[in-house]
């Protein structure tokens, strides 16, 4: 559900009947749901709390369906900050204590009652809930946990809860939220070390990894226990997530790719989320995009996530220091194959299925497809069409029981021309332009 529609069903139903102030909470949503967007990482999965039939909802392991604003981020949980109010003044954010942006906080009770109520009316699936720091870390992650736990304990809602940990708080307040949220995120914003020490020299590298280390702990430790005891109670179940701004400083891709893997190996999170660099607060230390939103080196990184998780690529196949940096044109699958030459073309019929999930135009679904089936025929380019498989570009990586095949002795940089020239319109306008998200 995007912010408009929050504020029309607020109008429509009429939170003064909660026993609320409507103008004020309609006020305080206006400031703290606009100043929640920047944070992308709010996707759902991986969670399943089911209804014992005496509480409200239930969320499912199938995860939640989003929507997306104009800018692309994703707003369908009720998603919000608790306040933007906050003593750091890290450059690349919108809530800064420089910035003259108006400010707000909700009470506990009035995110609850909201949440509650959007819930019953089915507006939303969850609370995405965030904040920026007031006082300190503990103070403002306590009244964090206070709203995940008056949810479940007192209202008994089994609605999906992400709660954003605060970088520095206790591993007291980090044990105790995992045991109300489904799922856990702390932001590590700047992908290096030195990339934080120039935009938010206030925080320390250490502040974020200590509470990623306790959540990966906990949740490894109820694990381990759940073996043992069946009703150990669930701990943080969706797991733990992070999001790096791309594009505030200089950082190459490999430099990005490299620290990803890291978070996902040492603190096995679920998911790193890219957001690009929004050019909206004044700094000198920031670079200079103009109104441009670096999101299409945003979509290659999520590619290349993808190929990392599900694909069996390293990250020393895809960036290098000859080639540091991904590909504008052609996403990193084609991109490697291209430089892989050597490697093609593999015979759909006998090839290791390692190999096939390789070639450019082959997702992990025709894969399957391509393996079923070719125990009882060898595939031609017909078989391979209705199995799905995106042609114009697999057609020169690949072999098959056709007589005529696309493959001959071409150099990578014609088979890109070819590829680029023959594809649909949305593959040809990534490489003149910013890829549409509503196309
Ligand atoms: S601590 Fe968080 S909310 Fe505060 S300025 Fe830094 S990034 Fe923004």
């Amino acid at each position: 559900m995007d912010y408009f529609h929050i504020m029309e069903y607020i109008h429509i139903f009429g939170i003064y009947t909660m026993g609320m102030n409507f103008e004020r909470i309609k006020q305080k949503l206006t400031i703290l749901a606009d100043a929640a967007k920047y944070d992308v990482s709010c996707a759902s999965s991986g969670s399943k709390r089911t209804n014992d039939q005496k509480g409200l909802g239930d969320s499912s392991g199938m995860g939640i369906c989003h929507s997306y604003t104009e800018d692309g981020r994703c707003v369908s949980l009720l998603k919000i900050l608790l306040t933007n109010h906050c003593i750091y003044d890290c450059a690349y954010c919108v809530t800064r204590r420089s910035n003259d942006v108006q400010r707000a906080a909700f009470k506990i009770q009035e995110v609850v009652d909201l949440t509650i109520h959007f819930y019953r009316r089915n507006y939303i699936e969850g609370l995405f809930l965030s904040s920026g720091i007031f006082k300190s870390p503990d103070h403002t992650m306590e009244r964090l946990v206070a709203v995940a736990k008056k949810l479940r304990l007192e209202e008994r809602f089994n609605g999906y809860i992400h709660l954003k940990s605060i970088p520095g708080c206790s591993d007291e307040l980090m044990y105790e939220a995992g045991l109300y949220a489904d799922r856990l995120s702390v932001n590590i914003e700047i992908p290096t070390v030195s990339g934080l020490k120039l935009l938010a020299p206030e925080k320390n590298h250490a502040d974020f990894t200590k509470p990623m280390r306790k959540v990966q702990q906990e949740i490894q430790k109820y694990r381990n226990e759940h073996k043992i005891i069946r009703s150990t109670p669930k701990y943080a179940p969706a797991g733990q997530s992070t999001q790096m701004i791309i594009g505030a400083t200089g950082e190459t891709d490999k430099d990005i790719m490299y620290s990803a893997a890291h978070y996902y190996t040492q603190y096995q999170m679920k998911r790193v989320y890219y957001s690009g660099y929004v050019p909206i607060s004044e700094d000198a230390r920031l670079p200079s995009l103009g109104s441009q939103v670096p999101m299409l080196r945003e979509n290659r990184l999520y590619q290349t996530d993808w190929l990392l998780r599900f694909y069996g690529f390293s990250v020393q196949e895809i960036v290098s220091e000859e080639h540091p940096n991904l590909d504008m044109d052609v996403d990193p699958n084609l991109s490697w194959a291209l430089r892989n030459l050597h490697h093609f073309p593999v015979d759909v019929n006998t090839a290791e299925k390692q190999l096939l999930v390789r070639v450019p135009g082959l997702g992990l679904k025709s894969v399957h497809k391509i393996l079923h089936a070719r125990r009882f025929r060898n595939l031609d380019w017909d078989h391979l069409k209705k199995i799905g498989v995106a042609l114009s570009r697999a057609k020169y990586f690949l072999v098959c029981a056709s007589r005529h095949h696309d493959h001959k002795d071409r150099q990578a940089s014609q088979i890109k021309a070819l590829i680029l020239q023959n594809s649909s319109g949305k593959f040809r306008s990534t490489y003149s332009d910013q890829l549409s998200l509503f196309q």
